[in-house]
């Protein structure tokens, strides 16, 4: 399979949105962006150092928020709200997962919608059932844009998604139907999961379990889309795609890592960059 990496498109469009935040300096337009962290794993810290670094590059201010571990719902909401309030700030992101304690769809709730950088508002999320999508979950659309990176043309396709998360699943199976594909999305109670990936020529993994698909679950010539992020005990990462027992087959993969994740990363600066130049929701 050929490899569909990130870095043909996250080269390009990091070329631009250097040029259009400059544009908004121009304009008297100083972007600028909020995460919030609550003290929690390594890996969404140092994710929330990575878009840090990439802000910088771009000319982004980012101001990275780290509350202690015991921040409750209504601090959080509290904090999310003066963000809101503050002109000066047009994205805020709230990193995931929160601690038990706090209430993740209060927090989510609590965000402007048109500064809802992760897509997850309801509101944001109704305007991508309708088909009019606004803020869209960073994921998905970094699935979607490799999709379309290998120049497939994804209009009556068969595109099978393997997981139904808010944050990955759902979302990602409303773009690609928005595309015309032909949808279906798995999940752990999916039978006979094997003769429906086989019939894919679009398959999108996001399960969250290494190798988990073989060669035998891919269709010759499918476009495999690898969403899953693994962390092995010496840290090193894998997808839920087996990559090598893929490799003699026809058709293109996402590395793992490499692919949809710095992607993903990316396609947020331009969300925030895009919602400040269109301002995306009317207040
Ligand atoms: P999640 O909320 O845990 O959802 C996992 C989904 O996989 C669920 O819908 C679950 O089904 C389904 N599933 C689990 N085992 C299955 C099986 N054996 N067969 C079929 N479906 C199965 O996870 P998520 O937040 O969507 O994330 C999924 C993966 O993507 C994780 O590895 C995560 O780290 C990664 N991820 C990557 C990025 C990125 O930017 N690269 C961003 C977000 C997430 P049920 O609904 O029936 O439980």
């Amino acid at each position: 399979m050929q490899a569909l990496q990130a870095k043909t498109i996250t080269e390009p469009l990091k070329a631009d949105l250097s040029q259009r935040v400059q544009a908004l300096k121009g304009q008297g337009i100083q972007p600028r962006m909020v995460t919030f962290l609550v003290e929690s794993d390594d890996a969404s810290a140092a994710y929330a150092k990575v878009k840090g670094r990439l802000a910088e590059k771009l000319g982004v201010t980012y101001d990275f928020i780290s509350l202690k571990a015991s921040t409750s719902t209504e601090e959080l909401v509290q904090a999310i709200k003066e963000k809101n309030a503050d002109s000066n700030v047009h994205g805020i992101m709230v990193e995931m997962p929160l601690p038990k304690h706090i209430n993740e769809q209060e927090v989510i709730e609590a965000i402007a919608p048109e500064k809802d950088l992760d897509g997850l508002h309801p509101l944001n999320l109704g305007y991508l059932l309708k088909g009019t999508p606004k803020m869209i979950p960073n994921t998905a659309l970094s699935a979607l844009r490799l999709i379309e990176a290998s120049g497939i043309d994804i209009a009556g396709k068969q595109a099978v998604v393997i997981g139904r998360s808010n944050i990955v699943g759902k979302p990602l199976s409303q773009l690609l139907l928005s595309r015309h594909a032909t949808v279906t999305v798995c999940h752990s109670k999916t039978q006979d999961l094997t003769a429906i990936t086989q019939a894919a020529d679009i398959l999108c993994v996001a399960i969250g379990k290494p190798h988990f698909i073989q060669a035998d679950m891919v269709k010759e010539g499918a476009v495999v889309i690898d969403i899953g992020t693994n962390y092995d005990e010496n840290g090193k990462v894998s997808g839920d795609v087996d990559f090598e027992a893929l490799e003699g087959k026809e058709g293109w993969l996402t590395p793992v890592p490499g692919g949809v994740g710095p992607l993903t990363t990316t396609l947020i600066f331009d969300q925030l960059i895009h919602a400040i130049e269109t301002s995306v929701i009317d207040e």
